[in-house]
């Protein structure tokens, strides 16, 4: 009796832009059949699309997975992970590799030298539509020519590609998730394996190295479908194995379109008309780029563009790669937990778990066929349920590292222990971690740039007896001439002082003050926001204020 091989499994992503959600469940799902049956999964990088590819790409996909907890035990290396006897796992440093296999079809009579042009190729297009058929190029043109006329095209340097000849006959493929499907005969074409550049075509590439690197399940999202069939006839070709395949849902958005940088896009546009913005703000795009964006829903602005406007427009932009999330302050483990459930359920009601779960459940015959609509306010509750079960030591060094990455600014401003009471104050009512650092943006706005509440100024500055300004008046002489400028020493003259000025009420004291350092009537307790601001920027915030009322301080 002949063992069966082991489970092998690859998540294959091309290294443009950032992961999205849709390749992190797919890198998910890869890992947790294979881990869960004693097998291995493998990171390859197909990056044979030399324009679209970049090394900060591949090191940005290392490092979300690793951030989402999903280990590769082959792969490219990265922070202890990866390595391994298959490689090297880039595709675009496997190309002699390829190039063997190249010659071995055309040596058999598989594969040939097409010199079409785009012309050339335009007019059987142009004439297939004329007739009303779908255009499936066999090579009509190329095979016309000798092995002479091959050879001296080959030899002048003529611009060619390497084609794949498909035979007659309708292909079969087995999909452990959709079923059995046919694709009849006629409907492949004699697809490119080799681009003009001289790097092979993904069809190519991917059936080489499922191959080499020993790939016995190939599951890749719903999209890829469609290529198999060229997979499957290319494989027969080389004398390959044939993978089982598991194509996975998409995952949409809840009106069943696309998620993708287009929705942020989208997010914008509609703050910008609710603004009525009709020039873009200082130092974020040139205007004729802006109006051209504005104009036209198809056009998509550079990344760092849109996190800029979002930014300055004080709006929030849906997430939809993994770093999104991440920057978002969401938990990882939390963020696996709702992917997984995003095209495969345990079963009975059971939601919540971690990843050591799903390794252990994680089957095919629980995925679904129907995209996967993604809700976002359940993970939103996903994760206000993750943080709130926190320990406050665990909420706080998790806050603390969202902190250092994304926040280093805000970070540098506080001590240790400034920091530990910012977080008793957030910790319960805090859905991401980036809410501490979001409802808190007092701390790293310049004391000119604070803008003050309006509702708060009339509310608690211009109202009340005797009126916020008279009160922040009366702190401000107390504060000016403190020495210890600490939550203790200012604990020590603004409590009596309340007792004489606000009748002891120490919130009607605090709210004047609040709105004057933070422009609202939320923030940390007082003495805290006194000492976090510092002696100077305080009292600049309360004269900036006073000054605004007209009553001199
Ligand atoms: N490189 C392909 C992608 O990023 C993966 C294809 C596959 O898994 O076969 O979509």
């Amino acid at each position: 009796m002949t063992a069966s091989p082991m489970v092998v499994t690859r998540f294959a992503p091309s290294p443009s832009g950032h992961l999205h959600v849709g390749g992190a469940r797919t890198a998910l799902f890869c890992w947790a059949y294979a881990k869960g049956r004693g097998g291995s999964f493998t990171l390859r990088i197909e990056d044979t699309d030399q324009k679209r590819s970049s090394d900060a790409a591949s090191i940005g996909f290392a490092k979300d997975l690793k951030w989402l907890g999903i280990d590769w035990d082959e792969g490219p290396e990265y922070e202890g992970s990866g390595g391994g006897p298959r490689g090297p796992y880039f595709q675009s440093e496997r190309l002699p590799i390829y190039r063997r296999h190249l010659d071995r079809l055309i040596a058999a009579g598989n594969a040939y030298y097409a010199f079409e042009t785009a012309e050339e190729l335009t007019a059987l297009r142009e004439a297939a539509k004329a007739k009303g058929v779908p255009f499936r190029y066999k090579g009509e043109i190329a095979r016309a020519r000798s092995v002479e006329e091959i050879a001296a095209l080959r030899a002048a340097g003529a611009p060619s590609v390497i084609r794949f000849h498909t035979r007659a006959g309708p292909i079969t493929i087995e999909d452990e998730v959709l079923g059995t499907a046919v694709i009849p005969d006629g409907e492949t074409d004699d697809f490119v394996i080799q681009k003009a550049d001289g790097f092979p075509t993904y069809h190519f590439a991917v059936v080489v190295d499922d191959e080499l690197m020993g790939v016995t399940h190939v599951l890749r999202a719903q999209e890829h479908f469609n290529n198999t069939a060229k997979h499957i006839v290319l494989q027969d070709a080389l004398g390959f194995r044939r993978p089982t395949y598991g194509h996975l849902p998409l995952i949409v958005n809840p009106d069943g379109s696309k998620m993708s940088k287009r929705d942020k896009d989208k997010v914008l546009r509609k703050a910008i008309a609710e603004r009525a913005l009709t020039s873009p703000p200082v130092g974020t795009v040139d205007p004729a780029t802006f109006a051209a964006w504005l104009k036209d829903k198809t056009i998509q602005l550079p990344p760092e563009v849109t996190t800029r406007l979002a930014t300055l427009l004080g709006v929030t932009l849906p997430e939809i790669n993994v770093d999104d999330f991440r920057r978002s302050g969401y938990l990882p483990e939390v963020l696996c937990n709702f992917l997984s459930l995003n095209g495969w359920s345990p079963g009975g009601d059971l939601e919540k778990f971690d990843n050591e779960f799903l390794r252990e459940h994680f089957d095919l015959a629980r995925v679904l066929k129907t995209p996967a609509k993604f809700d976002r306010a359940k993970l939103l509750a996903f994760n206000l349920h993750a943080i709130s079960a926190m320990t406050r030591e665990a909420f706080v060094t998790r806050a603390a590292a969202h902190g250092q990455a994304f926040h280093a600014g805000f970070m540098a401003k506080l001590t240790v222990a400034q920091f530990r009471s910012l977080c008793d104050a957030s910790h319960e009512r805090s859905k991401t971690l980036d809410d501490l650092f979001r409802s808190n943006t007092f701390i790293t706005t310049a004391d000119d740039d604070l803008v003050l509440d309006p509702k708060a100024v009339k509310k608690v500055l211009e109202g009340g007896s005797p009126c916020g300004y008279d009160i922040l008046r009366g702190a401000r002489a107390v504060l000016a001439p403190l020495a210890d400028w600490t939550v203790g020493g200012l604990e020590g003259v603004l409590k009596p002082h309340a007792e004489s000025a606000v009748g002891g009420s120490l919130g009607s004291l605090a709210q004047p003050l609040r709105v004057a350092l933070c422009g609202s009537t939320v923030s940390p307790p007082i003495f805290d926001t006194l000492a976090i601001l510092g002696r100077e920027s305080s009292l600049a915030r309360i004269d900036r204020c006073l000054a605004q009322s007209g009553v001199v301080a």
